[in-house]
């Protein structure tokens, strides 16, 4: 299969979980990716807010749409995403990445890391949608490990999509003034990390927590971060690495998207 053919790979910083429901410059961005990347055949999520201690894949036919948050407007737990799921990829899922168990789960669903961003990249929700679980408890370089395995199904048209924050502090999280300036050590991290994935050098943003004190206040816990792994895991010698969609939102969050291919 030649590298034309084959789908990109897509990291976005999904942020506040409002932005299901906004029209802002990141949601554009992500409606304009909707329009730019060729149409998958399903998606594979990887959701920071699937992250819990076992590796598990969605396989209902139908997944229901989960509103895994509180104190938001009601419109917010309105927002329904209707996609399919498929039942046939995650078997494949967990067929590709054994002898590692991998279980089919049928209680899970989509959650807002995946929904508040495919309502706009997808508006219709009519590609099927499966998630992977992050399993807590596993070190990143596992991850990462993890994540490469499942490249083949790029070649049949699966877009890969994680879906987290590069940098995500919540405690220095500006609620309610989202155009906060940015920190410092998180423009710095964030600066430093585009650096090392615009020259391809992945190995020391798997090992990111040996980058210093920026990198531990940007990823003061690993969910948000991880995501990240499962898509730079992707990329194959050549492909190019992009920034669609960039910006920060209360100091404290960057809504960098990262795209491979
Ligand atoms: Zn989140």
């Amino acid at each position: 299969m030649t590298q034309s053919s084959r789908m990109p790979a897509l990291f976005v910083g999904h942020g506040n979980p409002m932005n299901a429901l906004a029209r802002n410059q990141y949601t554009d961005g992500w409606r304009q990716l909707g329009r730019s990347l060729p149409k998958p055949s399903a998606i594979l999520c990887i959701s920071a807010h699937w992250y819990v201690p076992s590796l598990a894949v969605t396989a209902m036919q139908q997944p229901r749409t989960i509103h895994d948050f509180g104190g938001f407007p009601h419109e917010l737990y309105a927002v329904a995403y209707p996609a399919p799921g498929s039942p046939e990829l995650a078997q494949r899922v967990a067929r590709m990445l054994a002898p590692l168990s991998v279980a089919l789960d049928y209680s899970w669903g989509l959650d807002h890391g995946t929904w508040s961003v495919l309502t706009h990249v997808y508006p219709d929700a009519e590609i099927p949608v499966i998630q992977l679980s992050i399993d807590e408890t596993r070190e990143a370089a596992v991850h990462y490990q993890i994540a490469s395995r499942l490249a083949p199904l790029r070649d049949d048209g699966v877009l890969i999509l994680g879906s987290g924050n590069m940098v995500h502090n919540l405690h220095a999280y500006a609620w309610g003034d989202h155009s906060a300036a940015a920190y410092d050590w998180a423009l710095r991290f964030e600066g430093e990390a585009r650096q090392l994935l615009a020259h391809g050098d992945f190995a020391p943003l798997v090992d990111y927590e040996s980058l210093g004190p920026d990198a531990l206040l940007s990823a003061p816990t690993p969910d948000h971060y991880l995501p990240l792994l499962y898509v730079i895991a992707q990329r194959q010698q050549h492909e190019p690495v992009s920034f669609p969609v960039a910006g920060f939102d209360g100091g404290s969050i960057s809504m960098l998207s990262v795209r491979i291919g």
